[in-house]
Protein backbone atom coordinates (compact mmCIF):
# COMPACT_ATOMS: atom_id res chain seq x y z
CA UNK A 1 0.00 0.00 0.00
CA UNK A 2 2.91 2.46 0.90
CA UNK A 3 4.44 1.83 -2.45
CA UNK A 4 1.34 2.21 -3.92
CA UNK A 5 0.66 5.34 -2.63
CA UNK A 6 4.79 6.26 -3.18
CA UNK A 7 3.52 6.11 -6.50
CA UNK A 8 0.62 7.58 -7.48
CA UNK A 9 2.20 10.73 -5.50
CA UNK A 10 5.55 10.55 -7.71
CA UNK A 11 3.89 9.46 -11.56
CA UNK A 12 0.39 11.40 -10.81
CA UNK A 13 1.76 14.82 -9.77
CA UNK A 14 3.63 17.86 -10.75
CA UNK A 15 7.32 17.07 -8.74
CA UNK A 16 7.66 20.21 -8.40
CA UNK A 17 4.33 20.83 -6.64
CA UNK A 18 5.37 17.43 -4.33
CA UNK A 19 8.99 19.07 -3.59
CA UNK A 20 7.18 22.33 -2.03
CA UNK A 21 3.99 20.22 -0.37
CA UNK A 22 7.53 17.94 1.19
CA UNK A 23 9.03 20.83 1.78
CA UNK A 24 6.48 24.26 2.94
CA UNK A 25 3.95 21.60 4.81
CA UNK A 26 6.06 18.57 5.58
CA UNK A 27 9.89 19.55 6.64
CA UNK A 28 8.61 23.39 7.54
CA UNK A 29 5.43 22.16 9.26
CA UNK A 30 7.70 19.85 11.41
CA UNK A 31 10.01 22.81 12.30
CA UNK A 32 6.95 24.67 13.34
CA UNK A 33 6.22 21.51 15.60
CA UNK A 34 9.58 21.36 17.37
CA UNK A 35 9.69 25.16 17.76
CA UNK A 36 5.88 24.90 19.26
CA UNK A 37 7.65 21.85 21.97
CA UNK A 38 10.37 23.82 22.91
CA UNK A 39 8.07 26.94 23.42
CA UNK A 40 6.15 25.16 25.91
CA UNK A 41 8.96 23.85 27.35
CA UNK A 42 10.04 27.53 28.59
CA UNK A 43 6.48 28.16 29.58
CA UNK A 44 5.32 30.16 26.26
CA UNK A 45 2.55 29.73 24.08
CA UNK A 46 1.90 30.23 20.03
CA UNK A 47 -0.15 27.65 18.11
CA UNK A 48 1.67 25.74 15.19
CA UNK A 49 -1.23 25.84 12.86
CA UNK A 50 -3.93 28.38 12.58
CA UNK A 51 -6.62 28.43 10.51
CA UNK A 52 -8.30 31.59 9.14
CA UNK A 53 -11.57 31.94 7.77
CA UNK A 54 -11.09 35.30 5.40
CA UNK A 55 -14.48 35.64 4.44
CA UNK A 56 -17.96 35.55 5.32
CA UNK A 57 -19.86 35.20 1.98
CA UNK A 58 -20.62 32.17 -0.16
CA UNK A 59 -22.94 31.56 -2.81
CA UNK A 60 -24.39 28.38 -0.83
CA UNK A 61 -26.68 28.04 2.33
CA UNK A 62 -25.24 25.01 4.29
CA UNK A 63 -26.80 22.65 6.93
CA UNK A 64 -25.84 23.40 10.07
CA UNK A 65 -23.20 26.20 8.69
CA UNK A 66 -22.29 28.74 11.32
CA UNK A 67 -20.62 32.04 9.43
CA UNK A 68 -22.46 34.88 8.92
CA UNK A 69 -22.85 33.89 4.72
CA UNK A 70 -25.47 36.20 3.76
CA UNK A 71 -24.43 39.48 5.81
CA UNK A 72 -22.57 42.27 5.27
CA UNK A 73 -19.20 41.42 3.59
CA UNK A 74 -16.54 41.12 6.11
CA UNK A 75 -13.22 40.06 5.05
CA UNK A 76 -9.22 40.15 6.15
CA UNK A 77 -7.97 42.65 4.13
CA UNK A 78 -4.87 42.06 2.20
CA UNK A 79 -2.74 43.92 4.64
CA UNK A 80 -3.67 42.57 8.23
CA UNK A 81 -3.47 38.75 6.28
CA UNK A 82 0.10 39.65 5.46
CA UNK A 83 0.78 41.20 8.83
CA UNK A 84 -0.57 38.15 10.57
CA UNK A 85 1.22 35.73 8.41
CA UNK A 86 4.38 37.42 8.47
CA UNK A 87 4.01 37.22 12.28
CA UNK A 88 3.05 33.84 12.27
CA UNK A 89 5.58 32.69 10.31
CA UNK A 90 8.40 34.62 12.86
CA UNK A 91 7.13 32.25 15.24
CA UNK A 92 8.25 29.03 12.58
CA UNK A 93 4.88 28.78 11.60
CA UNK A 94 4.31 27.58 7.57
CA UNK A 95 1.38 25.71 6.95
CA UNK A 96 -1.98 27.63 6.93
CA UNK A 97 -5.58 26.89 6.93
CA UNK A 98 -7.89 29.27 4.64
CA UNK A 99 -11.57 29.30 5.26
CA UNK A 100 -14.57 31.05 4.22
CA UNK A 101 -17.25 31.71 3.86
CA UNK A 102 -15.94 30.60 0.60
CA UNK A 103 -12.11 31.42 0.27
CA UNK A 104 -12.31 32.03 -3.11
CA UNK A 105 -14.57 35.12 -2.75
CA UNK A 106 -11.75 36.98 -1.42
CA UNK A 107 -10.54 38.70 -4.16
CA UNK A 108 -6.94 39.04 -3.22
CA UNK A 109 -6.88 35.10 -3.00
CA UNK A 110 -4.44 34.16 -5.19
CA UNK A 111 -2.21 37.54 -4.08
CA UNK A 112 -2.05 36.51 -0.72
CA UNK A 113 -0.60 32.90 -1.71
CA UNK A 114 1.89 34.11 -4.35
CA UNK A 115 2.88 36.85 -1.34
CA UNK A 116 3.90 34.19 0.90
CA UNK A 117 5.94 31.31 -1.06
CA UNK A 118 7.79 30.14 1.88
CA UNK A 119 3.90 28.76 3.32
CA UNK A 120 1.93 25.87 2.52
CA UNK A 121 -1.88 26.81 2.48
CA UNK A 122 -5.04 24.18 2.73
CA UNK A 123 -7.84 26.20 0.88
CA UNK A 124 -11.13 24.22 2.47
CA UNK A 125 -13.40 25.52 -0.57
CA UNK A 126 -16.83 24.19 -2.16
CA UNK A 127 -15.09 24.59 -5.46
CA UNK A 128 -17.27 26.43 -7.48
CA UNK A 129 -14.78 29.02 -8.69
CA UNK A 130 -11.93 26.96 -9.62
CA UNK A 131 -11.96 27.43 -13.31
CA UNK A 132 -8.74 25.99 -15.15
CA UNK A 133 -7.56 29.19 -15.39
CA UNK A 134 -7.80 29.30 -11.67
CA UNK A 135 -6.20 26.21 -11.32
CA UNK A 136 -3.62 26.87 -13.64
CA UNK A 137 -2.80 29.97 -11.11
CA UNK A 138 -2.76 27.39 -8.71
CA UNK A 139 -0.28 25.08 -9.98
CA UNK A 140 2.11 28.10 -11.32
CA UNK A 141 1.97 29.16 -7.39
CA UNK A 142 2.75 25.56 -6.00
CA UNK A 143 1.96 26.40 -2.05
CA UNK A 144 -1.69 26.07 -2.32
CA UNK A 145 -3.95 22.69 -1.44
CA UNK A 146 -7.54 23.22 -2.31
CA UNK A 147 -9.61 20.67 -0.16
CA UNK A 148 -12.54 20.27 -1.63
CA UNK A 149 -16.21 19.52 -0.34
CA UNK A 150 -18.30 16.76 -1.16
CA UNK A 151 -21.38 16.47 1.15
CA UNK A 152 -22.82 13.65 -0.95
CA UNK A 153 -24.97 12.30 -3.57
CA UNK A 154 -26.18 14.73 -6.01
CA UNK A 155 -29.26 14.66 -4.07
CA UNK A 156 -27.93 14.71 -0.86
CA UNK A 157 -25.50 17.49 -1.58
CA UNK A 158 -28.27 19.61 -3.00
CA UNK A 159 -29.82 18.79 0.31
CA UNK A 160 -27.38 19.86 2.56
CA UNK A 161 -25.82 23.08 0.48
CA UNK A 162 -28.65 24.70 -0.31
CA UNK A 163 -28.96 24.76 -3.85
CA UNK A 164 -29.52 22.79 -7.15
CA UNK A 165 -26.87 21.43 -9.21
CA UNK A 166 -24.29 21.62 -6.58
CA UNK A 167 -22.03 18.59 -6.85
CA UNK A 168 -21.68 19.07 -10.46
CA UNK A 169 -20.10 22.20 -10.24
CA UNK A 170 -18.10 20.90 -7.65
CA UNK A 171 -16.62 18.23 -9.09
CA UNK A 172 -16.19 20.54 -12.17
CA UNK A 173 -13.29 22.59 -9.75
CA UNK A 174 -12.15 19.14 -8.75
CA UNK A 175 -11.20 18.30 -11.78
CA UNK A 176 -10.08 21.26 -13.25
CA UNK A 177 -7.40 21.36 -10.11
CA UNK A 178 -6.81 17.48 -11.67
CA UNK A 179 -6.11 18.65 -14.73
CA UNK A 180 -3.76 20.84 -13.77
CA UNK A 181 -2.12 18.34 -11.27
CA UNK A 182 -2.49 20.55 -8.07
CA UNK A 183 -2.63 18.58 -5.52
CA UNK A 184 -6.24 18.11 -4.22
CA UNK A 185 -7.97 16.79 -1.05
CA UNK A 186 -11.59 16.19 -0.94
CA UNK A 187 -13.29 16.27 2.63
CA UNK A 188 -16.79 15.03 3.95
CA UNK A 189 -18.42 16.08 7.02
CA UNK A 190 -19.92 13.06 7.68
CA UNK A 191 -23.77 12.86 8.16
CA UNK A 192 -26.37 10.69 8.90
CA UNK A 193 -27.59 11.80 4.97
CA UNK A 194 -24.50 10.86 3.74
CA UNK A 195 -22.59 8.43 6.21
CA UNK A 196 -23.45 5.47 3.73
CA UNK A 197 -22.64 7.17 0.44
CA UNK A 198 -19.68 8.48 0.80
CA UNK A 199 -18.12 6.21 3.74
CA UNK A 200 -17.05 3.45 1.41
CA UNK A 201 -14.25 1.80 -0.61
CA UNK A 202 -16.67 2.51 -3.97
CA UNK A 203 -16.09 6.34 -3.08
CA UNK A 204 -12.72 6.18 -2.26
CA UNK A 205 -11.59 3.96 -5.06
CA UNK A 206 -13.31 6.23 -7.16
CA UNK A 207 -11.34 9.84 -5.52
CA UNK A 208 -8.12 7.27 -6.55
CA UNK A 209 -9.25 6.93 -9.55
CA UNK A 210 -9.53 10.98 -10.56
CA UNK A 211 -6.43 11.46 -9.04
CA UNK A 212 -7.20 12.81 -5.77
CA UNK A 213 -4.17 12.24 -3.45
CA UNK A 214 -5.88 13.00 -0.09
CA UNK A 215 -9.54 12.92 2.12
CA UNK A 216 -10.75 14.49 5.57
CA UNK A 217 -14.06 12.97 6.96
CA UNK A 218 -15.08 15.37 9.66
CA UNK A 219 -17.88 14.42 11.92
CA UNK A 220 -20.98 16.78 11.37
CA UNK A 221 -21.55 19.63 14.33
CA UNK A 222 -24.32 20.82 15.60
CA UNK A 223 -23.78 24.40 15.42
CA UNK A 224 -25.12 27.51 13.95
CA UNK A 225 -28.27 29.31 13.35
CA UNK A 226 -30.14 26.26 11.75
CA UNK A 227 -28.21 23.50 13.38
CA UNK A 228 -30.47 20.37 12.24
CA UNK A 229 -29.45 17.99 15.11
CA UNK A 230 -31.05 15.68 13.00
CA UNK A 231 -28.17 14.87 10.81
CA UNK A 232 -25.61 14.55 13.93
CA UNK A 233 -24.22 10.94 14.48
CA UNK A 234 -24.46 8.91 17.11
CA UNK A 235 -22.05 6.63 19.02
CA UNK A 236 -22.36 3.53 16.60
CA UNK A 237 -22.07 6.00 13.57
CA UNK A 238 -18.76 8.27 15.58
CA UNK A 239 -17.32 4.50 15.62
CA UNK A 240 -17.64 3.91 11.86
CA UNK A 241 -16.27 7.09 11.33
CA UNK A 242 -13.16 6.04 13.26
CA UNK A 243 -13.38 2.85 11.82
CA UNK A 244 -13.42 3.17 8.24
CA UNK A 245 -10.10 5.90 8.42
CA UNK A 246 -8.49 3.83 10.24
CA UNK A 247 -8.83 0.69 8.53
CA UNK A 248 -8.99 2.81 4.41
CA UNK A 249 -4.94 4.41 5.98
CA UNK A 250 -3.79 0.86 5.98
CA UNK A 251 -5.69 -0.35 2.41
CA UNK A 252 -5.71 2.59 -0.27
CA UNK A 253 -2.97 4.90 -1.38
CA UNK A 254 -4.40 7.97 -0.50
CA UNK A 255 -3.89 10.13 2.25
CA UNK A 256 -6.42 10.01 4.99
CA UNK A 257 -6.42 13.02 7.33
CA UNK A 258 -8.26 13.44 10.75
CA UNK A 259 -8.13 15.78 13.66
CA UNK A 260 -9.45 14.31 16.38
CA UNK A 261 -7.65 10.88 18.11
CA UNK A 262 -3.90 9.98 18.56
CA UNK A 263 -2.15 7.71 17.37
CA UNK A 264 -3.13 5.31 19.92
CA UNK A 265 -6.85 6.31 19.38
CA UNK A 266 -7.43 8.30 22.15
CA UNK A 267 -10.01 11.35 21.42
CA UNK A 268 -8.24 14.86 21.34
CA UNK A 269 -9.55 18.19 20.94
CA UNK A 270 -6.98 20.00 18.62
CA UNK A 271 -7.68 23.66 20.15
CA UNK A 272 -7.48 22.08 23.03
CA UNK A 273 -4.33 20.48 23.04
CA UNK A 274 -3.28 24.43 21.44
CA UNK A 275 -2.71 22.82 18.07
CA UNK A 276 -4.44 25.01 16.41
CA UNK A 277 -6.58 28.53 16.95
CA UNK A 278 -8.77 30.00 14.17
CA UNK A 279 -9.30 33.60 13.30
CA UNK A 280 -12.45 34.75 12.18
CA UNK A 281 -13.17 37.00 9.29
CA UNK A 282 -13.55 40.33 11.78
CA UNK A 283 -9.99 39.20 12.81
CA UNK A 284 -11.19 37.86 16.09
CA UNK A 285 -8.78 35.46 17.49
CA UNK A 286 -11.33 32.53 18.68
CA UNK A 287 -10.44 28.39 20.13
CA UNK A 288 -12.14 27.16 16.77
CA UNK A 289 -13.67 27.57 13.90
CA UNK A 290 -17.37 26.50 15.04
CA UNK A 291 -16.80 28.65 18.98
CA UNK A 292 -17.31 32.87 17.52
CA UNK A 293 -16.39 33.75 21.13
CA UNK A 294 -13.76 35.96 21.59
CA UNK A 295 -11.32 38.78 23.55
CA UNK A 296 -8.56 39.25 21.12
CA UNK A 297 -8.46 40.62 17.49
CA UNK A 298 -5.25 40.47 15.03
CA UNK A 299 -6.36 44.33 14.78
CA UNK A 300 -5.21 44.92 18.12
CA UNK A 301 -2.05 46.93 19.02
CA UNK A 302 -0.21 43.93 20.55
CA UNK A 303 1.84 41.84 18.12
CA UNK A 304 0.23 38.44 17.66
CA UNK A 305 2.98 36.55 20.14
CA UNK A 306 1.68 38.60 22.86
CA UNK A 307 -1.84 38.09 22.17
CA UNK A 308 -1.64 34.08 21.87
CA UNK A 309 0.63 34.73 24.74
CA UNK A 310 -1.52 36.06 27.51
CA UNK A 311 -4.92 35.78 26.32
CA UNK A 312 -6.77 34.44 29.21
CA UNK A 313 -9.88 33.38 27.23
CA UNK A 314 -7.90 31.18 25.40
CA UNK A 315 -5.78 30.25 28.26
CA UNK A 316 -8.83 29.36 30.51
CA UNK A 317 -10.89 28.01 27.81
CA UNK A 318 -7.87 25.27 27.04
CA UNK A 319 -7.31 24.26 30.53
CA UNK A 320 -11.15 24.08 31.32
CA UNK A 321 -11.99 22.23 28.70
CA UNK A 322 -9.47 19.65 29.30
CA UNK A 323 -10.04 18.80 33.04
CA UNK A 324 -13.90 17.87 31.55
CA UNK A 325 -13.66 16.14 28.51
CA UNK A 326 -11.11 14.74 25.31
CA UNK A 327 -14.30 15.34 23.47
CA UNK A 328 -15.73 17.85 21.47
CA UNK A 329 -16.77 20.44 24.19
CA UNK A 330 -19.57 22.17 21.48
CA UNK A 331 -20.86 19.01 21.68
CA UNK A 332 -20.55 18.30 24.85
CA UNK A 333 -20.90 20.51 27.24
CA UNK A 334 -22.10 24.14 26.00
CA UNK A 335 -22.64 25.13 29.68
CA UNK A 336 -18.38 25.37 29.62
CA UNK A 337 -18.30 27.80 26.41
CA UNK A 338 -21.66 29.41 28.00
CA UNK A 339 -19.53 29.64 31.52
CA UNK A 340 -16.33 30.68 29.70
CA UNK A 341 -17.61 33.48 27.77
CA UNK A 342 -19.42 34.77 30.70
CA UNK A 343 -16.15 34.92 33.08
CA UNK A 344 -14.26 36.68 30.59
CA UNK A 345 -16.34 39.03 29.02
CA UNK A 346 -15.94 37.41 25.34
CA UNK A 347 -17.78 38.79 22.78
CA UNK A 348 -19.55 37.42 20.24
CA UNK A 349 -17.87 37.52 17.24
CA UNK A 350 -20.93 36.54 14.74
CA UNK A 351 -22.48 39.37 12.65
CA UNK A 352 -26.37 38.18 13.69
CA UNK A 353 -25.17 38.24 17.44
CA UNK A 354 -26.84 35.21 18.95
CA UNK A 355 -23.80 32.74 19.20
CA UNK A 356 -24.46 32.67 22.83
CA UNK A 357 -28.17 31.54 22.18
CA UNK A 358 -27.17 29.36 19.56
CA UNK A 359 -24.46 27.64 22.02
CA UNK A 360 -27.25 28.04 24.81
CA UNK A 361 -29.67 26.20 22.35
CA UNK A 362 -27.42 22.63 21.98
CA UNK A 363 -28.21 19.44 23.58
CA UNK A 364 -25.48 17.93 24.23
CA UNK A 365 -24.23 14.53 22.89
CA UNK A 366 -21.40 12.53 22.54
CA UNK A 367 -18.36 13.45 19.94
CA UNK A 368 -14.80 11.50 19.33
CA UNK A 369 -14.85 10.87 22.95
CA UNK A 370 -16.27 7.70 23.94
CA UNK A 371 -14.54 5.37 26.43
CA UNK A 372 -14.01 2.07 25.45
CA UNK A 373 -14.13 2.86 21.83
CA UNK A 374 -10.52 3.71 21.05
CA UNK A 375 -9.19 2.56 17.91
CA UNK A 376 -5.65 2.94 17.45
CA UNK A 377 -3.99 3.13 14.45
CA UNK A 378 -2.91 0.47 12.57
CA UNK A 379 -0.63 2.13 10.43
CA UNK A 380 3.24 2.65 11.36
CA UNK A 381 3.33 5.72 9.14
CA UNK A 382 0.54 7.95 11.05
CA UNK A 383 1.26 6.40 14.42
CA UNK A 384 4.83 7.65 13.62
CA UNK A 385 3.29 11.13 12.37
CA UNK A 386 0.98 11.53 15.58
CA UNK A 387 3.27 10.21 17.52
CA UNK A 388 6.17 13.13 16.61
CA UNK A 389 3.18 15.63 15.96
CA UNK A 390 -0.17 15.14 16.89
CA UNK A 391 -1.05 14.56 20.20
CA UNK A 392 -2.00 15.84 23.70
CA UNK A 393 0.85 17.53 24.07
CA UNK A 394 0.41 16.84 28.35
CA UNK A 395 -2.57 18.55 28.25
CA UNK A 396 -5.12 15.93 29.07
CA UNK A 397 -2.74 13.62 31.12
CA UNK A 398 -2.01 16.75 33.03
CA UNK A 399 -6.04 17.83 33.74
CA UNK A 400 -8.52 15.71 32.48
CA UNK A 401 -10.04 13.08 35.04
CA UNK A 402 -12.26 10.28 33.71
CA UNK A 403 -14.15 10.50 36.60
CA UNK A 404 -15.37 13.56 36.31
CA UNK A 405 -16.25 13.04 33.09
CA UNK A 406 -20.06 13.96 32.25
CA UNK A 407 -21.21 11.66 29.31
CA UNK A 408 -23.71 13.59 27.56
CA UNK A 409 -25.42 10.09 27.08
CA UNK A 410 -26.34 9.65 30.36
CA UNK A 411 -27.10 13.53 31.62
CA UNK A 412 -31.01 12.64 31.08
CA UNK A 413 -30.90 14.22 27.85
CA UNK A 414 -31.76 12.11 24.56
CA UNK A 415 -30.17 14.50 21.50
CA UNK A 416 -32.47 12.02 18.77
CA UNK A 417 -35.56 12.72 20.69
CA UNK A 418 -35.19 16.21 22.10
CA UNK A 419 -34.16 18.34 19.70
CA UNK A 420 -35.53 21.30 21.06
CA UNK A 421 -33.83 21.45 24.40
CA UNK A 422 -30.75 23.07 25.80
CA UNK A 423 -28.32 22.44 27.35
CA UNK A 424 -29.30 24.02 30.64
CA UNK A 425 -31.58 21.36 31.19
CA UNK A 426 -30.07 18.36 29.58
CA UNK A 427 -27.29 19.52 32.03
CA UNK A 428 -28.95 20.50 35.20
CA UNK A 429 -28.42 17.62 37.30
CA UNK A 430 -24.38 18.22 37.10
CA UNK A 431 -23.32 21.64 37.51
CA UNK A 432 -20.76 22.74 35.08
CA UNK A 433 -17.16 22.53 36.72
CA UNK A 434 -15.18 25.75 35.54
CA UNK A 435 -11.84 26.07 36.84
CA UNK A 436 -10.63 29.26 38.06
CA UNK A 437 -7.45 30.87 36.11
CA UNK A 438 -6.46 32.68 39.49
CA UNK A 439 -6.20 28.96 41.60
CA UNK A 440 -3.02 26.87 40.39
CA UNK A 441 -4.19 24.06 41.68
CA UNK A 442 -7.62 24.35 38.95
CA UNK A 443 -9.37 23.67 42.18
CA UNK A 444 -12.95 23.73 40.34
CA UNK A 445 -15.66 26.16 41.22
CA UNK A 446 -19.13 25.44 40.35
CA UNK A 447 -20.93 28.86 38.40
S1 LIG B 1 -14.01 22.40 19.95
FE1 LIG B 1 -14.84 20.70 18.71
S2 LIG B 1 -14.93 21.53 16.62
FE2 LIG B 1 -13.57 22.87 17.80
S3 LIG B 1 -11.50 22.06 17.43
FE3 LIG B 1 -12.29 21.10 19.31
S4 LIG B 1 -13.18 19.17 18.63
FE4 LIG B 1 -12.96 20.46 16.81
Amino acid sequence: MYLRLAKRLLLETDKRLLWKLVHLAGWRGLWSVIKHKRRLKRGEFFPPFLYLSIINTCNLRCQGCWVDVAGKQTKIELDAMNRTLNEAKAMGNAFFGILGGEPFLHKELLDIFAAHPDAYFQVFTNGHFITDEVAKRLRQLGNVTPLISVEGSEFVSDQRRGRAGVLSKTMEGLQNCLNNKVMTGVCTSVCKTNIDDLLNDRWVDRLIDMGVMYCWFHVYRVVGPESSPELALDTEGLRRVREFVVSTRVRKPIIVIDAYHDGEGRALCPAVTGFTHHIGPSGSIEPCPIIQLATESIHDERPLREVFQKSDFLRDFRETVAHNTRGCVVLERPDLLLALAKKHGAKDTTQRQTAIEEIARITPRRSQYVPGMEIPERSWAYRLAKWFAFHDYGVYSKNFRPSDWVDPDSCGCDPASSLNRSSETCLSSSAPTVYSLSHPSHTPTHE
